[in-house]
């Protein structure tokens, strides 16, 4: 079985270091890794594959810095003319974002098999990119790998049940890859910053919606500038709202840093006090930890995590940001392993392919 892997985002690394790392356990299965170039510096995607010893990119197309349409269309061509020369019997997409929606693209129309790991999420808004990626993809591919049951129902009052294609609940491979790579994670991040274990917050903002709202992102960074006051706030930050801050000239007085390793990241999640994010993937590593999670965010695809009342919707409103951290700051919780299948997402999708 030939597998064709379209990566090109942080988080599809860390979700591809899972899933590849199963799948060299079937010797059936042929993988070769195409990297669309949409994260491409040292930060954002060198370390992953290195650190994680995910398998080098057999292709790498180097699209990246443009708009979405031009993003889109480069990756379009070039995942095709791949598609035709390899001839896969599956092209395999994560996630929601421009290199998923190109990839699956790009297969469909050549009537390529796509396999769509992290199907059926949806947040309702339509204004997101991500919501039009993962619908769009959703709906051309033929095998869809969803981790949650609230993924499941989304398809389902979709009209998915009527459709030609297969639908499987599979768990959450990013819970393989927090399991898996918590065993190799060390403390020397801490040191290096100085925090102490229980003693700050974490956070990470880069959503489109946060970002690129110039009243969201400055009510953001003051509930954080807040919250500084009391207990030391951590910023990893992703290089382009990194640039929006300083070109909108906002005072920070928290600590930024350049975006960590998937290692070292796991670390600052295990350790921190409470996590304040916009973004999907660390909303459940919060949850993994047994972390208090505020979301930055009006909607959330993890509906699940609000619904077990550890994660809150605040918003990008400083008061309720403030007020979350305040109500949140010294509760604790331990989290049920099996909500996002315990660690089995990757061992299930690859068994289910290999039962066609
Ligand atoms: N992450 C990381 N280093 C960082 C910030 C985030 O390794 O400096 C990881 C984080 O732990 C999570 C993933 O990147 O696993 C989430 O990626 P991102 O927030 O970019 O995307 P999203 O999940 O919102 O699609």
């Amino acid at each position: 079985m030939k597998i064709l892997t379209i990566v090109g985002a942080r988080p599809q690394f860390i979700k591809a270091g899972a899933l590849s790392r199963e799948f060299k356990k079937y010797p059936e299965i042929k993988e070769s890794i195409l990297h669309t170039g949409q994260h491409h510096d040292e930060n954002m995607s060198e370390v992953f594959f290195r650190e994680m010893e995910i398998p080098k990119p057999d292709f790498n197309l180097e699209v990246h810095g443009l708009s979405h349409g031009a993003m889109t269309g480069r990756m379009l061509e070039g995942i095709e003319k791949v598609i035709l020369d390899q001839k896969p019997d599956y092209v395999l997409v994560f996630g929601d974002t421009n290199s998923t929606l190109a990839g699956a693209l790009a297969a469909s129309k050549l009537h390529v098999k796509v396999v769509h790991i992290e199907a059926g999420l949806r947040s309702f808004n339509m204004n997101m990119p991500e919501e039009v990626n993962r619908i769009l993809t959703d709906r051309i591919s033929n095998w869809l790998f969803c981790p949650t049951e609230t993924a499941i129902k989304n398809l389902e009052k979709e009209g998915f049940q009527h459709f030609d294609l297969k639908v499987n609940l599979c768990g959450d491979v990013m819970q393989d890859a927090s399991l898996f790579y918590a065993q190799k994670a060390s403390n020397a991040i801490l040191d290096k910053l100085n925090l102490s274990s229980g003693y700050y917050v974490l956070s990470t903002i880069h959503r489109a919606e946060n970002t690129d709202d110039k009243g969201r992102l400055s009510e953001i960074v003051s509930a954080l500038n807040a919250i500084n006051e009391e207990v030391k706030v951590v910023l990893p930050l992703h290089p382009r709202t990194r640039k929006i801050i300083a070109d909108r000239g906002l005072k920070t007085n928290f600590t930024i840093i350049d975006p960590v390793g998937y290692l070292d990241m796991i670390t600052l999640t295990s350790n921190c006090r409470l996590v304040i994010t916009d973004s999907g993937g660390l909303q459940k590593e919060a949850y993994f930890f047994g972390k208090f999670c505020l979301t930055a965010r009006d909607q959330t695809e993890w509906t699940e995590l609000i619904e077990a009342g550890v994660n809150k919707l605040v918003g990008a409103d400083s008061k309720a940001i403030i007020a979350g951290w305040n109500e949140k700051k010294d509760k604790h919780f331990v989290a049920n392993a099996a909500l996002y299948g315990g660690g089995k997402a990757c061992e299930n999708i690859a068994k289910a392919l290999l039962r066609k």
